[in-house]
């Protein structure tokens, strides 16, 4: 699967492509010798929307040209060009604060850490190892999966 980052202006297309589960880190810095020192140590793809550091030779290969301002389009540039595949299994994989991979979390183990009514309500909890966040399903999760089917047009 694709490793990316993506450049400064760039920040809601990777927070959903970290919610369809692409291993996607967002950098804040702006200076090119910088992000380019960046994309060579990491092996990542670089998805920024300045149109002169996407021609620099030094990256060729390894940057994706994003158009859009529009985050919908934004986001079929990128599946478009990096032939990224959906997968329905990946979804939320990912924690959306510091991207890695979610980890299965037994329960009690959460009991003080949320709400008591969704301690009662809900059977399964991931957290992230980084962050120590923890996820469960939720509205918010619904919500985004309706966002999704309109972003997706699926
Ligand atoms: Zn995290």
């Amino acid at each position: 699967m694709e490793r990316l980052i993506c450049d400064a202006m760039l920040g809601k297309l990777a927070k959903w492509l970290r919610i369809l589960g692409f291993d996607t880190l967002y950098e804040k810095e702006v200076e090119d010798k910088k992000l380019i020192e960046k994309v060579e140590k990491t092996g990542r793809i670089l998805l920024t929307a300045d149109r002169r550091l996407a021609v620099r030779k030094v990256l060729r290969g390894k940057v994706i040209l994003i158009n859009s301002f529009f985050l919908k389009e934004q986001l079929k540039e990128a599946i478009k060009k990096l032939h990224l595949e959906i997968r329905r299994e990946n979804l939320f994989s990912r924690c959306l604060i510091c991207n890695s991979p979610l980890l299965p979390v037994c329960k009690e183990k959460v009991k003080n850490r949320v709400p008591s009514y969704v301690y009662m309500t809900v059977s399964s909890f991931s957290i992230c190892p980084l962050c120590d966040k923890i996820y469960w399903p939720a509205t918010h999760k619904e919500r985004m999966i309706s966002r999704l089917k309109y972003l997706l047009e699926v």
